[in-house]
C-alpha cells in the first residue's frame, strides 16, 4: 500500500464506507492516517466501592468499579416488549436497556469491573449501561491511550480506529521531508513515529514527542509557504482609486456613538493603504467587541459610493446573515441607496440566482457572505475590497482566488484573536497590522463568578429575572447530545432541563453545530429579535455573534474549553448599555481548574488571558483545549506551541536563505510536501 492508495484497500472498507469518508475530504490511505485523534480516552484506574466518599465521589463522572456479584441480574419485560435489567451491588444500581445476555455475562460469584458515568439518584448511586471488563482485562486496558475521532453520520470511532490500526502495521507508507539537520537540531522525532504515536501513543511521553513533531511540521509548512510566495510576489499595483474621503466622515458623524481612538487610528491605516498605490494587505486586530463590523462596513459604503464592489466574508452562515441585516440597517439609518447582497451556500437555488444577478448588475454591491463567494459561480464586477471577518488568514492565497475571478481586491482580514506583536509577525509576515485595542470605554464592565454546580439553581433564578426585565441570556454547553466518549453537559438534554426551570412563559431556544445552515440562521434570527430569550448552545456562539440585548453568559463545564475561548464566548454579551454577567460553571476539582477560571474573573483582557493560561498548563495538557480560534492549525496552537512557531521560523528563514528556491535535491521532497500542504489549505478552505 501506498499513500495515495485509495482507501479501499484497507480491510473492511467497501464502496459504501468509502463514499461516507469521501465527505469529509478522505479520498486516499494518507488522509486517514493525517486525521488526528481529537482527543484520547484512558480507561480511568480500577476502584472499589470503599474508595467512593463524599471528598472523591463527582457526580456524573466515568468510573470503573470492581465489584463481587453476589447475586443474579434481574430482568423485566416493558410494555414495548423492550427488556430492562438492573442490578444493584454495593449500593450501586446498575441498568442495562434491551440487553437480555446481561444476565448470562454477569453469574453470581463472579468479580467484574464495571465502567460506566455515575450518577446520584435519590439517595443511591446509578450507572447506566455499564460496559463490563474482567479484572485482568481491564487493568490493561488502563494507562492505555486510546484515540477518539471526529466523526460523521455513518462512521463510527471503532471503523476509523480499525482502519488506522490496519495501516500503521504497513512498512512506513510517509517519506520524512523534514532535512536532517533540522530534524537533528531541533530534537524532532522522526516522521512516521510521530505519525504512529499520535494515533495510538505508547506512553504520555511519546505522544508529547509526537505532537511536537507534528506541530513542528504544521508552522513550518505554513511559514515556508508563506516567505516562500512573498518572495514570489512583488507589491502589487492597484488600480482602484479610493478618493473623496469625506463621504465616509460624513457617515461617521452620522454614528449613534463616537468612534474609539483604536478605531479612529485604524480607519486611518486603512484608508491610507486604499488611497496608496499599492494593494492593501492589512490584518485589523480588535478583541471581542471592541467594533470591528463599523469599520468593515464604512470601507464597503466608501467603496459603494466611488462605484466598486466590496464583499465580506464571514466563516459561518450565521454571521454572514447577521452582517447581512446589520449593513441593511446601517444603509437604511444613513440613508444609502445602494444594494446588499447574501450568498451562503446554504441558501436555495433560486435565492442564489438572484444574487448573482444583482452583483452582476451592480458594480456598487456591497456583498456578505461565506465561502460560497469564491466557490460558487459568482461574477463581479470592479470587486474593489474583499474584507475576511474571525477567520484563518489566507493572505495572498485569498487573494488570488479572487484573482482567478478576475478581480485582485484590497484584502483586510480582521480577527479577534489576540497575539503578541512578535508572534504576529511571524504569523502575518506578509501584512500590514492594525490594532485596535480599546473596548468603547462608556460600557460597563462584564460581572463575572465561577461557581460549582450547586450555584445552578442560582443561576437560572437570575436568568429569570434579566428575561422579567426584557434582556436575554445565554447558556452554553460542550457537548451536542450524551455521548458515550465525553462528559459534561448537552445541549439537546439542557433545553429540556432548562425549558422546565424556566416555565413556559419563556420561550429556550437550541443551537448546535450539527443542524442545518438555514436552521441555524433561523434561530438566531430568532433570538435576534428576542422572539427567543434563552438560547442553549455550543460553541457555534463563540465566533462573531452579536446580540446587545443578551445580558447573561452561562457557561456549564467551563473547565473543558480553553481561556481564550471562555473570553470569546464572554464577549458575547456585554455589547449594550445594561449591565451583563458572566457565570462558569466550573465542574473541575483540581485546584489548576480553579486557578485558572480564576484568571477570566481578573481580567478582561484577551491577550493578557491567552498567555496565563499558557503558563499554568503543563505540558500534557493540551487535550480538547483548543485556543487559536480563527488560526486554523489541526493541532498547533500558537499561544502554547509558542516557542515551536519561534523555533519553525528561524528553521524556515536558514533554510531559505541557503536554498531560496529549493533546488537542492535534499529539499525536494519538502517543496513537494509544501506545495501540496498548500493545496490541501485551500481545498480545505472550499470544503
Ligand atoms: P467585534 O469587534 O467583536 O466584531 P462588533 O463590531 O460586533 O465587535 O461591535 C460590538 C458592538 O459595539 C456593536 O453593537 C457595535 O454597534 C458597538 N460599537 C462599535 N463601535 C462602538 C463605539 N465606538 N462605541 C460604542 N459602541 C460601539
Ligand atoms: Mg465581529
Amino acid at each position: 500500500m501506498e499513500k495515495i492508495s485509495p482507501i479501499t484497500e484497507i480491510k473492511g472498507i467497501g464502496p459504501k464506507t468509502e463514499e461516507i469518508f469521501q465527505k469529509i475530504g478522505v479520498y486516499t490511505v494518507g488522509d486517514i492516517l493525517l486525521r488526528f485523534p481529537r482527543t484520547y480516552m484512558q480507561y480511568p484506574p480500577m476502584i472499589v466501592p470503599e474508595d467512593l466518599n463524599e471528598d472523591t465521589f463527582v457526580d456524573g463522572k466515568i468510573y470503573g468499579i470492581c465489584l463481587r456479584i453476589t447475586k443474579s441480574p434481574f430482568t423485566k419485560n416493558t410494555r414495548s416488549h423492550k427488556t430492562i435489567t438492573t442490578l444493584t451491588l454495593s449500593g450501586i444500581e446498575m441498568v442495562w436497556f434491551s440487553a437480555p445476555y446481561v444476565k448470562n455475562d454477569l453469574r453470581a460469584g463472579k468479580v467484574m469491573v464495571f465502567y460506566g458515568k455515575l450518577y446520584k439518584k435519590q439517595n443511591h448511586l446509578h450507572m447506566d449501561q455499564p460496559k463490563y471488563f474482567d479484572p485482568e482485562d481491564y487493568a490493561n486496558l488502563v494507562d492505555v491511550y486510546l484515540p477518539i475521532y471526529s466523526l460523521t453520520k455513518g462512521l463510527s470511532n471503532e471503523t476509523i480506529s480499525k482502519a488506522v490500526k490496519q495501516l500503521l502495521n504497513e512498512e512506513n507508507l510517509f517519506q520524512d521531508y523534514l532535512p536532517n539537520d533540522i530534524r537533528k537540531a531541533q530534537h524532532l522525532c522522526e516522521y512516521n513515529y510521530a505519525i504512529k504515536q499520535i494515533h495510538f501513543p505508547d506512553s504520555m511521553d511519546s505522544l508529547i514527542d509526537a505532537r511536537r513533531r507534528l506541530v513542528f511540521d504544521e508552522f513550518f509548512l505554513f511559514i515556508m509557504a508563506m516567505r516562500y510566495q512573498n518572495k514570489l510576489r512583488e507589491k502589487e499595483k492597484s488600480d482602484f482609486c479610493f478618493k473623496d474621503f469625506s463621504f465616509v466622515e460624513g457617515l461617521i458623524k452620522k454614528l449613534p456613538f463616537e468612534l474609539t481612538e483604536g478605531q479612529m487610528k485604524s480607519l486611518m491605516e486603512i484608508k491610507s493603504d486604499l488611497e496608496g498605490s499599492y494593494k492593501m494587505q492589512r490584518l485589523l486586530q480588535g478583541d471581542v467587541g471592541s467594533g470591528k463590523t463599523i469599520i468593515a462596513f464604512l470601507f464597503m459604503a466608501w467603496a459603494s459610493h466611488l462605484g466598486y464592489q466590496s464583499a465580506i466574508m464571514a466563516p459561518t452562515e450565521v454571521l454572514a446573515s447577521q452582517h447581512y441585516e446589520t449593513f441593511q440597517n446601517y444603509c437604511k439609518e444613513f440613508g444609502l441607496n445602494c444594494p446588499v447582497v447574501l450568498l451562503t451556500g446554504q441558501m436555495k437555488a433560486k435565492e442564489k440566482r438572484e444574487s448573482y444577478r444583482i452583483i452582476e448588475e451592480n458594480p456598487s454591491a456591497i456583498i456578505v457572505g461565506t465561502h460560497a463567494l469564491i466557490q460558487e459561480k459568482v461574477v463581479y464586477q470592479n470587486l474593489a475590497l474583499v474584507i475576511t471577518d474571525e477567520q484563518h488568514r489566507f493572505g495572498v492565497k485569498q487573494r488570488e482566488t479572487f484573482s482567478n475571478k478576475g478581480s485582485a481586491p484590497h484584502i483586510l482580514v480582521m480577527s479577534a484573536t489576540p497575539i503578541p506583536r512578535t508572534l504576529g509577525i511571524i504569523l502575518y509576515g506578509d501584512m500590514d497590522i492594525s490594532v485596535i485595542d480599546h473596548v468603547p470605554s462608556k460600557r460597563l464592565p462584564i460581572k463575572n463568578c465561577v461557581v460549582g454546580t450547586k450555584f445552578r439553581p442560582k443561576a437560572y433564578e437570575w436568568i429569570k429575572n434579566e428575561v422579567k426585565a426584557g434582556h436575554q441570556a445565554y447558556i452554553i454547553c460542550p457537548l451536542v447530545e450524551e455521548s458515550e466518549n465525553s462528559e459534561g453537559e448537552n445541549v439537546k438534554d439542557y433545553t429540556k432541563t432548562v425549558s422546565e426551570y424556566l416555565g413556559s412563559d419563556i420561550k429556550v431556544g437550541t443551537l448546535h453545530g450539527k443542524m442545518k445552515g438555514a436552521e441555524k440562521v433561523a434561530i438566531m434570527e430568532s433570538f435576534l429579535k428576542n422572539e427567543i430569550q434563552v438560547l442553549v448552545s455550543t460553541t457555534v456562539v463563540e465566533v462573531g455573534v452579536n446580540v446587545p440585548n443578551a445580558t447573561v453568559m452561562m457557561i456549564e463545564n467551563a473547565d473543558k474549553f480553553g481561556l481564550a475561548q471562555l473570553h470569546q464566548l464572554r464577549g458575547r454579551v456585554g455589547r449594550g448599555d445594561a449591565q451583563s454577567y458572566c457565570i462558569f460553571i466550573n465542574t473541575s476539582t483540581t485546584k489548576t481548574a480553579k486557578k485558572r477560571l480564576e484568571i477570566l474573573n481578573q481580567s478582561n483582557d484577551g491577550f493578557y488571558i491567552a498567555s496565563c493560561d499558557l503558563k499554568l498548563r503543563g505540558p500534557g495538557d493540551f487535550f480538547g483545549i483548543r485556543q487559536s480560534g480563527d488560526l486554523a492549525f489541526t493541532l498547533a496552537d500558537i499561544y502554547q506551541d509558542a516557542s515551536e512557531l519561534q523555533a519553525a521560523s528561524d528553521a524556515v528563514d536558514s533554510l531559505l536563505e541557503s536554498d531560496p528556491d529549493l533546488m537542492n535535491i535534499e529539499h525536494k521532497a519538502l517543496k513537494y510536501e509544501m506545495e501540496t500542504s498548500i493545496a490541501k489549505q485551500i481545498e480545505r478552505m472550499n470544503l
